[in-house]
């Protein structure tokens, strides 16, 4: 085979090693990533439920004020019932002290429901911290694997660079520029067989003319669809 045609496809090989090493890296640290997104999602929701109790309690402790002043004002009248003298008296003043009791026990029952959503905000969050308390533990224990696989593929990328910096160095210069720029707009894919006639890169057949010169096996041409650097290889003798 076409010694140029043979370092770029071993070049190819090594770069889509360190490709796929490259996407092993990442797919661990956006899993972290992920994770502590997830715990500080769970503190955010944490912290909405404190502030919804907030306002609950601020709340009741209005209901508390305007309660209290109802009561004061319900005992004023009791006593003023005392000194009344004519029956249409007495009747307002029952009125205006029935109203007073319906109020002071609507207060009540909405005091009660609040106190009871209070209490239930609570429990959520328990569990919440409960639950942040584990996902944190987790993520401790998960980070500190992640960097030990890491690290390892890192070991491994470094062996496959110099390998890489051996062949690149093979490779003519122009020719490598050429490799690196299709590379990058190829989706990591600058070099392709061509079987039957058809571009492996593309998957478009190329004109008979050209594929013959490639049958020969000792040429090498740029695809006229896709562009990359196209050789022939038969399947079986492939790599
Ligand atoms: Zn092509």
């Amino acid at each position: 085979m076409n010694e140029v045609i043979s370092q770029l496809i071993t070049l190819q090989k090594i770069d889509l090693q360190l490709d796929t090493i490259d996407n092993q890296i990442k797919q661990a640290q956006d899993a972290l990533d992920q994770q502590s997104a997830m715990l500080a999602q769970r503190e955010s929701n944490i912290d909405d439920l404190h502030e919804q109790i907030n306002t609950l309690e601020k709340e009741r402790r209005t209901l508390d004020l305007e309660m209290n002043e109802e009561l004061a004002h319900v005992k004023s009248r009791q006593s003023k019932m005392m000194q009344v003298q004519t029956g249409r008296e007495q009747t307002a003043l029952l009125k205006e002290i029935e109203d007073g009791k319906q109020g002071i026990k609507e207060k009540e029952e909405k005091i009660v429901a609040i106190m009871e959503e209070v209490e239930s905000l609570t429990a959520q969050i328990t569990r919440q911290q409960e639950l942040l308390q584990e996902d944190s533990k987790n993520l401790v224990a998960e980070t500190s694997r992640a960097k030990d696989a890491i690290a390892a593929i890192n070991k491994n990328k470094k062996e496959q660079d110099s390998k890489r910096q051996q062949h690149a160095a093979e490779v003519e210069v122009r020719l490598l520029g050429k490799y690196t720029i299709l590379r990058e707009r190829r989706k990591g894919l600058a070099v392709a067989n061509v079987l039957a006639g058809v571009c492996q890169g593309c998957f478009m057949s190329i004109p008979p003319q050209q594929f013959n010169i490639l049958l020969r096996g000792d040429r090498h041409l740029d695809c006229p669809v896709c562009q990359r650097i196209i050789y022939h290889l038969p399947a079986e003798e492939k790599e």
